[in-house]
């Protein structure tokens, strides 16, 4: 997170500017705001967005946030998308401080219908949606009225109330707002509050065969909850007018909608929509795969709540919507993991390495957890006579310049000895079988003695002790920057080498990894122990690879 300091230096996002002026001339003495997830899916990155700037918000000025569930869809709604919302939003770091649903305020919504049948201004309309469509008009041309329009206030309250009482089946007939048919906001143009729906829903049950539309839950919930900042994304521009005329008509607590730009991240979806059909075609392993832009799914990379905020905060509030560069992401989560990841070795493709002049037993070397945290400690290190490194950490015939082993070369081992490579040993074949060194005594990391500076060093693990784990490499999980069904299916893009399972040979330290523990294997990247993993078998995920961490390394010794 930035720290305090830098907040402060920030200006003002344009929501904060309204909140200040509306704090400072006394509209309100706190604000309300609310998250309002529809429970159809798992949250992804652009939510987080919403999430931390409703949640934020309250952070910042007195006031607080609701977490309210847009359950008014009943037949892609469940509740173990409600658990994995909350769950998500408490990861994040927010606490709201009331849970809410639309479907808390089925019996409101209707009554707030029949008052708006009583004023005239709702009516029961029998034509089917392809006759309403019609006479919708064009954003050019008025719409025409419903020969239905004009029914009786006792008609249409007679009809609604037939209508919740289940006499009419699906599509018979809708309540529609008597608004005008020919206004130029075509939101405006009688729209649909509720219709007939036989179908269960996940909260309450089959009490309701009508339900309202979202225009008729959304604004009346804020009102309902006496939200004073209702932040949407800004395709909800042209639902504002509606908005006000409701509360204006209900006579209701006068919520006010705002509008910010839809966050999206290249090389991904962010659409529920498209995530739920990677996730039922099994492109994905679930919701919480690690290459999924879902919250859970980022949690299982080994990304911090910490970096996720960070993101947020970075890219900012702002009114036009704009595509965010994945890389960013990245950078915030290396940023943090820098900070907090603990120091491990694991050799990749390893090579033996057989220290001729080594004749110690159950040596034990202390390295540090973490060079950037001083609280972090020490652990200890098994070395002996034989060790891995990486196979592309040795050349026989090294360009200029080259600073790992070569014959005659030498390097350090990380927290370790300097080591010299005196000969290679070879297969039939001519494929090296093992490179045989020797160290400097006298040049042990922390008491170096030696004199010898080389330029440099090698992570490296214990042969006999090593662990065999198994790591999942993941790579963005579609080839092109911006995966849309325009020229066929978006799953079209999908990038077929998204996911490479490799092996390692882990020093021991790594044995006592717990989920959510975060590692930077040293000139790798970052990584965390999937769920997937058992005590007989550690499974790492790599979060993200460091960026140029060779040479990063090298610097250190
Ligand atoms: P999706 O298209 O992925 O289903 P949605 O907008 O339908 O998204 P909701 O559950 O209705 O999903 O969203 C809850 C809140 O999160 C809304 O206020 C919505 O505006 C906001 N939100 C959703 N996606 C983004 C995004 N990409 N960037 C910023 N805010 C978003
Ligand atoms: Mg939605």
């Amino acid at each position: 997170m930035a720290d305090a300091t830098n907040k402060e230096e920030k200006s003002l996002n344009f929501l904060e500017e309204i909140i200040e002026e509306h704090l400072n001339n006394g509209t309100y003495k706190s604000i309300v705001t609310r998250f309002p997830p529809e429970p159809n899916g798992y949250l992804h990155i652009g939510h987080a967005s919403s999430i931390c700037l409703n949640f934020g918000l309250t952070q910042k000025y007195p006031g607080y946030t609701n977490l309210r569930f847009d359950d008014t869809n009943p037949v892609t709604e469940e509740t173990e998308y409600v658990e994995s919302i909350k769950d998500d939003v408490r990861w994040l770091g927010f606490e709201w401080k009331y849970e809410r649903y639309a479907s808390d305020y089925f019996d409101t919504l209707y009554e707030y219908a029949l008052k708006l049948i009583d004023k005239g201004l709702a009516y029961v309309d029998d034509s089917t949606s392809e006759e309403m469509a019609a006479m919708k008009g064009t954003p050019t041309e008025p719409g025409k009225d419903s020969p239905y329009r004009n029914r009786s206030v006792e008609e249409n309250r007679d009809l609604f109330v037939r209508m919740k009482n289940g006499e009419f089946q699906d599509g018979a007939r809708t309540l529609r707002a008597k608004i005008d048919m020919a206004h130029i906001n075509m939101l405006m143009r009688d729209p649909i509050l509720y219709r007939i729906k036989h179908a269960h829903h996940h909260r309450t049950g089959d009490i309701w065969c009508i339900y309202p539309m979202y225009d008729f839950a959304h604004g009346q919930s804020d009102s309902i909850e006496e939200v004073t900042h209702s932040i949407c994304t800004m395709e909800f521009v042209p639902h504002r007018e509606l908005y006000d005329w409701l509360i204006e008509k209900l006579e209701i607590y006068p919520s006010h909608q705002y509008e910010f730009a839809r966050r999206n991240i290249n090389y991904t979806v962010t659409s529920k929509r498209k995530l739920l059909q990677l996730v039922n075609e099994n492109y994905v392993t679930g919701w919480d795969d690690p290459r999924m832009p879902t919250i859970s799914g980022l949690r299982r990379r080994g990304y911090t709540p910490e970096s996720i905020r960070e993101f947020c905060d970075r890219i900012g509030v702002a009114k036009r919507d704009n595509m965010v560069d994945v890389g960013l992401l990245e950078f915030c989560v290396r940023e943090h993991l820098n900070k907090i990841a603990l120091r491990r070795m694991v050799v990749f493709d390893p090579i033996k390495v057989v220290i001729t002049n080594y004749n110690g037993s159950g040596e034990v070397l202390q390295s540090e957890n973490n060079p950037e945290d001083a609280n972090a400690g020490l652990r200890e290190i098994p070395f002996s006579r034989e060790i891995y490194i990486e196979r592309d950490d040795f050349m026989e015939n090294p360009p200029k310049k080259y600073f790992r082993l070569a014959p005659g070369q030498m390097v350090r081992l990380k927290s370790a000895y300097i080591i010299k490579c005196e000969q290679v040993i070879k297969a039939a074949d001519g494929s090296i079988v093992e490179i045989h060194c020797t160290y400097m005594p006298e040049s042990k990391s922390g008491s170096d003695t030696s004199g010898i500076n080389v330029k440099g060093t090698l992570h490296w693990v214990s042969a006999a002790s090593a662990l065999e784990v198994e790591v999942r490499e993941y790579d963005r999980l579609f080839r092109v920057e911006y995966p849309t069904d325009e020229e066929g299916d978006f799953k079209d893009y999908i990038n077929p080498g998204s996911l490479k399972v490799v092996k390692g040979y882990a020093e021991p330290a790594l044995a006592a990894a717990k989920p959510e523990d975060r590692f930077q294997f040293l000139r790798k990247g970052y990584y965390c122990l999937d769920k997937d993993a058992t005590d007989e078998k550690l499974i790492f995920n790599r979060t993200v690879t460091l960026k140029d961490g060779w040479a990063k390394e090298v610097k250190k010794g």
